[in-house]
């Protein structure tokens, strides 16, 4: 589906990020594995390759222009184009507003909102000359649509996602350049890990209660999303053949949040 396909994929040393990167190797496309962390971007990479992928680690902190324009670079020349973006790259932090520190709201969307701004401008330098065009993806969540408790960091960012996408969709259409927001609901990475104790502690519940009453009490089954529903998301997204498709955003969530 995405034989002669480059793509660039930032945050996919770990979870939702690798997954994606495996299933687009798999589809036949050259994957550069961007990501704050080289040894386990080079790590990925190699293990791509082991599985008949190509692949290559790139070091890059989403929030560094110079780091995300080089990185870009070294891609295109390593691969000869750039035909996909999947801005995944992301943290989370968790607080109630009034104890939130502003040092964290900045981090939060420096990552989230300035990593994806970057990327695009970079990934369109290749992509809008002679209107060859490309799939720009980005990692939003269901917090692009919905607000949660501890989370006004993440959500203020994730929905900022909705905008910049619906610009580039106008934007890009010209050029050929279409784009999407996945949103995922909880899928149990490192990054949601992380957070089970965390708002156990916060809200002075047990870890289990966390997960049955916060994460997954709005799924119509109680099942977490896996890292495979939202790569098999990524890829029909990024072999759709034409613009009928752009401007979107593709809930995968177990029923949590209709839209
Ligand atoms: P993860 O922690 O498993 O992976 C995140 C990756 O991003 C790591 O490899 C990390 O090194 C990298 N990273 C962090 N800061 C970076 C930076 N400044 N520059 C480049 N790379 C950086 O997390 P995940 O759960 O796979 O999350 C991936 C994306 O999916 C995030 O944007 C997250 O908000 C989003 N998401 C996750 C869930 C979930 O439940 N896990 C749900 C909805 C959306």
């Amino acid at each position: 589906m995405l034989n002669g396909k480059v793509a660039l994929i930032t945050g996919a040393a770990s979870g939702i990020g690798k997954e994606i990167a495996f299933v687009y190797a798999k589809a036949g496309a050259a994957v550069a594995i961007a990501d704050i962390n080289l040894a386990a971007a080079q790590q990925t990479a190699e293990e791509i390759k082991a599985d008949g992928g190509r692949a290559m680690g790139v070091a890059m902190d989403v929030t560094n222009e110079d780091a995300v324009n080089a990185g870009t670079k070294a891609v295109v020349d390593a691969f000869g184009a750039l035909d996909i973006l999947v801005s995944n790259a992301g943290i989370q932090i968790v607080n109630p507003i009034v104890d939130y520190t502003f040092a964290d709201w900045k981090k939060m969307q420096a990552i989230h909102v300035d990593g994806a701004f970057l990327t695009t401008k970079a990934a369109l330098q290749y992509m809008y000359p002679n209107n060859r065009g490309g799939k720009v993806i980005y990692m939003g969540s269901v917090h692009s649509h919905e607000g949660s408790k501890l989370k006004s960091a993440y959500c203020a960012a994730k929905h900022a996602l909705l905008g910049l996408s619906r610009v580039l969709a106008k934007e890009g259409a010209e050029h050929n350049v279409h784009s999407h927001v996945i949103c995922p609901g909880f899928v149990r990475t490192p990054l949601v890990a992380k957070q089970i104790p965390e708002q156990a502690k916060e809200l002075g519940i047990s870890e289990a209660e966390v997960v049955k009453n916060i994460m997954l009490s709005d799924t119509v089954d109680g099942v977490f999303t896996a890292t495979d529903d939202v790569a098999q998301t990524a890829l029909f997204l990024a072999a759709f053949p034409n613009g009928a498709l752009t401007g979107q955003s593709f809930v995968v969530s177990h029923g949590w949040h209709m839209q």
